[in-house]
C-alpha cells in the first residue's frame, strides 16, 4: 500500500487528507556557513509557530508539507515536536537549495555523489534524528541554469529512481523549468513526479495578454509535470484564481497544487519576526472558487488527491 513518509513516521497514503503543499515554519537566511541549529530556541519557535498550525489544523487542515531544505533552517526534531503537538502530518525533505545557502562540499561532488547522500536521507534518516524526508526539495536559480544548480536538479532525478520520491524545485522562471526537465528526462526520470514551485509567478511580471502566460502555463503542463500556485496571499487573489480557472477549463486539474508559502519563524528576527498566518486559502481563496463555480469534487482534488499523488511511494 502506498505510503506517505511523515516526520513521525509513514503513514498510509489515504489517510493523509487536506494538505497544503508548500509552507515553511521556520527560515534562516544567514548563509550555508553561518547556519546551524545554534541560530534559533527550538522552545522559542514552537510557542510562536504552534499557534498557526493550530489555526490551519482547525479548519481542517491534516497535513503540512514543510519545504525549508538543508542549510536554510531545517529542523527534523523541531517539526516533530510540531507535529505531536498539534496532529497535523508534516513532511519535511532531503535536497539542497541554491546559492547561497548551499555548503562549500556540494560544489565539489558529481551529481551522483551527492544524490548519494540525499539516499542515505532516505534510508537512514536525517543526521541522528532517524527522521526520513517524504520528498525532495531543490532549486534552480533564473536560467540559464549555473553548474551547480544543473548538478542539484541531476542529482534529485537520481534521488527520485532510487527512492521514489518526487522532486519539488523551486523555480518561477518558466525557461528554467523546461532545461530542468530536460536534465531530468535525460536522466530518466518522469516529470510526473517533479513539482515546478511557485509557477504562479510565471508569466506574474508581464502586463500582457494574460494568455501569453496561459499558454506558457500550458506548455510546462503538457510535459507531464505539476505545477505548484502556491504564493496564494501575497498578492491579490485575482491572478492566481485565473490561472486556476484557465487551468481547470482545460481540463488540467489533475496536474495543479495550491498552496501559500506562508509562515515562518524568521531565524535572527526577535521573536521571529512577522509569521504569515496559514489561513488564507481556505479562509478566502477557496471560496472564491466556489463562487466561481468551481465543484466540491475538484477542490478535494486539487487539496486531498493531487497532494496525495505527489506525496505517496510505493
Ligand atoms: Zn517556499
Amino acid at each position: 500500500m502506498a505510503q506517505v513518509q511523515t516526520v513521525l513516521g509513514p503513514i498510509d497514503a489515504v489517510d493523509l487528507g487536506l494538505t497544503l503543499i508548500h509552507e515553511h515554519v521556520m527560515v534562516d537566511f544567514v548563509g550555508a556557513d553561518q547556519t546551524g541549529p545554534h541560530r534559533w530556541d527550538q522552545d522559542e519557535v514552537v510557542r510562536t509557530m504552534q499557534p498557526h498550525l493550530n489555526a490551519i489544523a482547525a479548519q481542517g487542515v491534516t497535513c503540512l508539507v514543510e519545504c525549508t531544505p538543508n542549510y536554510l533552517g531545517r529542523d527534523p526534531v523541531l517539526l516533530q515536536r510540531l507535529g505531536r503537538a498539534t496532529g497535523l502530518h508534516i513532511v519535511t525533505n532531503t535536497g539542497l537549495y541554491k546559492e547561497p545557502y548551499l555548503p562549500a562540499w556540494a560544489f565539489e561532488l558529481e551529481p551522483a555523489a551527492l544524490a548519494e547522500r540525499w539516499i542515505a536521507e532516505w534510508e537512514q534518516g536525517i543526521d541522528e534524528t532517524g527522521v526520513r524526508p517524504g520528498f525532495i526539495k531543490i532549486a534552480v536559480n533564473p536560467g540559464p541554469l549555473l553548474p551547480i544548480q544543473q548538478t542539484v536538479v541531476r542529482a534529485a532525478a537520481i534521488t527520485h529512481l532510487a527512492t521514489g520520491l518526487s522532486v519539488m524545485c523551486h523555480t518561477g522562471h518558466a525557461a528554467a523549468a523546461h532545461e530542468s526537465l530536460d536534465l531530468i528526462e535525460a536522466e530518466g526520470m518522469d516529470p510526473r513526479r517533479y513539482l515546478v514551485a511557485h509557477a504562479d509567478q510565471v508569466g506574474a511580471e508581464d502586463d500582457a495578454d494574460p494568455s501569453t502566460a496561459w499558454a506558457a502555463h500550458d506548455a510546462l503542463l503538457r510535459r507531464g509535470v505539476w505545477l505548484e500556485y502556491d504564493g496564494i496571499g501575497w498578492g491579490p487573489f485575482e491572478w492566481q484564481e485565473s490561472l486556476v480557472l484557465e487551468m481547470l477549463e482545460r481540463g488540467l486539474e489533475g496536474q495543479l497544487l495550491l498552496s501559500q508559502d506562508a509562515g515562518w519563524y524568521h531565524v535572527g528576527e526577535p521573536g521571529g519576526g512577522t509569521v504569515q498566518p496559514m489561513t488564507r486559502l481556505l479562509d478566502e481563496f477557496v471560496p472564491r472558487l466556489r463562487a466561481a463555480g468551481v465543484t466540491e469534487a475538484i477542490l478535494n482534488k486539487l487539496l486531498i488527491d493531487n497532494p496525495r499523488t505527489v506525496l505517496a511511494v510505493n
